[in-house]
């Protein structure tokens, strides 16, 4: 039981907004649709919810194709960004309304709009009018409306993008909570990694229209399968080096020296891409690696440091935490790393 999409393309005029998406999203689970601005996120959620068809492709929830099924009738909600709610109604009327559509009896409509926003923590606001709100409290309103009706499927396309960073890190923690309690099956709209890490089960990275990546935050974190992937989670070290075998296994011979590649089975043969990973680094002498330079950057990041270091002509980025304590800009600096945490061989 669960979401599919198959093959999905979708072209306006002369853009490709979709160009053959196709992954899985189990019944309960929450998925992030993640990737920069114009890569086909909210064009795939939009023929989700039945706003665009597909020029190809289908969209199936448990078994049956949506596609043929007009929107008001799929069971799925939405929550948009910038809330979209009736200014003239108070709360109660807001997430009444969808209710009210399907004609439900007054007091179910009663008894479901209560416990909606008991769950959004709205209890005691059914009356206020929702343009004195504050924007966290709107979105609260609007994620109760969508819920209310208690849809299959619920689409959030970037529902946090307008709020403030503190506001946005507490709604996310409610909203997985919610969503968790619910065990409501949800897609996630973001350009924001760590939104999309923090909320879903499943990341499907989305690049000009196509998945360049899907599995758990956990999968995509620890092994980016491209150069895409890897510089979208702000991971930059990226180099060329040459497979050779090294007695029974193979090592990569890289501007900075010979390391072994961990991993079972041959990797790509010839010339591959790499990447240092900059959370791979330590201070700490003893690991088989090390690169020697010259610390040239240090920008401190709150959590982390993010340092630059020059190797021969090339620049490292390495991240330490905020107490670690790092020799002058100029100075020589050494990183040591295991090559089996911080080396990856890339694919593309
Ligand atoms: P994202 O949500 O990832 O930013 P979109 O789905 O909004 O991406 O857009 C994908 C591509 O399709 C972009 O190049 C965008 O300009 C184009 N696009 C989206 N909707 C329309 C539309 N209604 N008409 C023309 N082009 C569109």
């Amino acid at each position: 039981m669960s979401l599919l999409i198959t093959d999905l393309h979708k072209t306006f005029d002369t853009t490709s907004a979709l160009r053959g998406v196709t992954f899985e999203l189990p019944e309960g689970q929450i998925g992030a649709l993640l990737g920069p601005s114009g890569g086909g996120k909210s064009t795939l959620l939009e023929i989700i919810a039945g706003l665009q068809s597909p020029d190809r492709g289908d969209v199936r929830w448990q078994g049956r194709s949506l596609l043929t099924i007009p929107p008001h009738r799929r069971g799925v909600g939405m929550v948009f960004q910038d809330y979209a709610l009736f200014p003239h109604m108070n709360v109660f009327d807001n997430v009444a309304f969808g209710l009210r559509m399907a004609h439900l009896p007054p007091d179910e409509i009663r008894q479901r709009v209560s416990e909606v926003l008991d769950l959004v923590g709205l209890g005691n606001f059914k009356r206020r009018n929702v343009t004195t709100l504050s924007g966290g409290e709107q979105q609260r309103v609007a994620l109760a409306r969508a819920l209310a009706p208690r849809p299959a499927l619920l689409l959030l396309d970037e529902p946090l993008g307008a709020l403030d960073r503190a506001l946005r890190e507490r709604l996310l923690v409610d909203l997985r909570h919610i969503l968790r309690a619910l065990r409501q099956t949800a897609l996630y709209v973001t350009h924001d990694q760590e939104e999309a890490f923090t909320l879903a089960d499943r990341v499907i990275l989305l690049r000009e229209g196509q998945v360049a990546q899907q599995g758990s935050p956990h999968e995509i974190y620890h092994a980016p399968a491209d150069a895409f992937v890897a510089r979208f989670l702000g991971m930059e070290n990226i180099f060329e080096g040459q497979v050779i075998p090294q007695g029974e296994a193979w090592g990569i011979r890289t501007p900075f020296g010979v390391f072994p590649i961990p991993g079972v089975g041959a990797p790509p043969a010839g010339r591959v891409r790499f990447l240092l990973r900059p959370d791979g680094f330590t201070l700490t002498p003893g690991s088989p690696g090390s690169l020697e330079g010259v610390l040239r950057e240090v920008s401190f990041r709150g959590m982390r440091q993010r340092v630059v270091v020059q190797v021969d002509g090339e620049h490292i980025q390495a991240d330490f935490g905020a107490r670690v304590v790092l020799p002058a800009v100029g100075a020589r600096i050494t990183l040591w790393f295991w090559p089996q945490e911080a080396l990856q061989v890339l694919v593309g």
